[in-house]
């Protein structure tokens, strides 16, 4: 029923009655009374729909009525109601969306206009060093202090990133850090207002980046050198009148530049393959006794021409605490590594000193393959570099013994591979230890071993 319905209805509900009783005029009047009364009785209806309306903002429910404004209660209650579930499913939606970026790689801030951090992911917070709920509404300016990042963002350019160290006390390293900013969300007046910010930590990317570069000029130098010096007795021999003796020198010393050049690309063969295989598998058994005998020939054999009649000789001393055991993995990539470090002793060390061999089964099952020399020992500044690829403490003496520079590269390769841990320690003027782990499931007592 339309409100102009229920209104001449009161109206009736006046004037009839009195018409029936009273006169014409008094049944005006009654309709009009009945009009009145029903207007009364309206507003307050009307009150009381007010009042529930501001119940239900406060969050209590809709009572059931009657009449026009209990069918308007009706309506408010349904509408209430979807909303409340749009409500529901939008807000579901936005966790979702922030639960994605949470797992986000790369950190993620929202600001506002003025540059106050909105929201923050966790890798954002952790990039940043700040913190995700209490530094809200900081301005992002006094939480990251990189000039660079404050320029940046003066600067309004925010086409491209900005890149910048963290300042952080208690990192060793700073980590290298890049930012960009994106302008996102409109204000009343329909311009973009906030700001999305997206962090990267290419710390480890500019690392691979500088070390690639600097691999390409290495090679390319240590390949330079035995070439120019090639050439060069290429044309001495083209254009000088010499004696067979004189022939025979530079031949020989061309051969030994030749020789430099061999163990250089297969050295760098040897790299790339390892880089590039599978881990070994588990399939392959070496013997410990096996590899020790080996490294033992290949060491007396290389005394025999380094040890100079007259220049004394290098004690040798192999010690093998365990027999009966097999290393699991790839026998030729084990036996490089290890001969490499006996190698290496038997050159930094001069005749006369002594470099000591050994192979033991460490109490956690793990066996443990060391190399000690009493030769010229390395700074402690070094230690920490020797295992970069073409990194030399002397790089003369190096060379001098024949070495590539990317023996210990080699090493660790072969050992991360193999699951093991490569350990250097020295000082100097004493000798060094180079010594390497292999975990427990590489190793494999044999069966002599299990029944004694
Ligand atoms: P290289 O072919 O030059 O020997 P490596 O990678 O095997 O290259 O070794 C890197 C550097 O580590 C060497 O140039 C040398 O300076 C140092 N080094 C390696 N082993 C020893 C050792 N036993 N004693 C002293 N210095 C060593």
């Amino acid at each position: 029923m339309n409100r102009i319905t229920t209104l001449l209805i009161a109206f009736c509900a006046g004037f009839l009655p009195a018409i029936a009783l009273f006169s014409l005029q008094n049944a005006v009047w009654g309709g009009l009374l009945g009009v009145l009364l029903w207007l009364v009785w309206d507003s307050w209806r009307m009150r009381q729909f007010d009042q529930q309306l501001r119940n239900a903002q406060a969050g209590l429910p809709l009572q059931e009525s009657q009449g026009s404004w209990g069918l308007l209660t009706q309506r408010v209650r349904h509408l209430l109601r979807l909303s409340e579930q749009q409500l529901r499913q939008s807000d579901q939606r936005l966790q979702d969306f922030l639960s994605a970026i949470q797992a986000s790689p790369n950190g993620v801030l929202l600001l506002d206009a003025q540059t106050r951090i909105e929201w923050s992911n966790q890798t954002g917070a952790q990039l940043l060093e700040i913190d995700a709920q209490r530094d809200v509404l900081q301005h992002i300016t006094n939480l990251v202090r990189a000039p660079e990042f404050s320029e940046y963002l003066q600067a309004g350019d925010y086409s491209h990133d900005v890149v910048f160290e963290t300042a952080s006390s208690t990192a060793q390293h700073p980590k290298r850090l890049s930012a960009q900013l994106h302008r996102y969300g409109s204000n009343v007046q329909g311009n973009v207002s906030k700001l999305l910010m997206l962090v990267r930590d290419i710390t480890a990317l500019e690392l691979a980046e500088a070390q690639r570069r600097d691999f390409v000029a290495n090679v390319s130098h240590e390949i330079r050198t035995p070439l120019t010096v090639l050439s060069g007795f290429v044309e001495t021999l083209q254009n000088l009148p010499l004696d067979e003796a004189q022939r025979s020198r530079y031949l020989s010393l061309m051969q030994e530049q030749s020789q430099r050049m061999q163990s250089l690309v297969s050295d760098l063969l040897t790299l790339s393959r390892l880089e590039a295989s599978p881990a070994p598998s588990y399939e392959a058994r070496l013997p410990v006794s096996q590899l020790m005998s080996q490294l033992e020939r290949d060491a007396r054999a290389m005394m025999q021409v380094m040890d100079l009649p007259g220049h004394g000789t290098h004690r040798l001393h192999f010690d093998c605490t365990v027999q009966h055991l097999d290393l699991l993995g790839d026998s030729t990539e084990l036996l490089s590594a290890s001969s490499n470090l006996v190698q290496n002793a038997l050159r930094y060390t001069p005749p006369g000193g002594a470099v000591e061999v050994s192979l033991r089964l460490l109490p956690d099952d793990r066996v443990e393959f060391a190399v000690q020399d009493t030769g010229a020992g390395i700074a402690p500044e070094h230690l920490p570099r020797l295992t970069e690829r073409f990194y030399r403490v002397d790089r003369s003496r190096s060379r001098e013994s024949g070495g590539t520079g990317l023996g210990l590269s080699i090493v660790k390769h072969v050992v991360q591979r193999h699951g093991g841990e490569l350990r250097i320690s020295s000082e100097l003027g004493k000798g060094s230890r180079f010594a390497f782990t292999l975990p427990a499931n590489r190793v494999l007592m044999t069966e002599l071993r299990l029944a004694a």
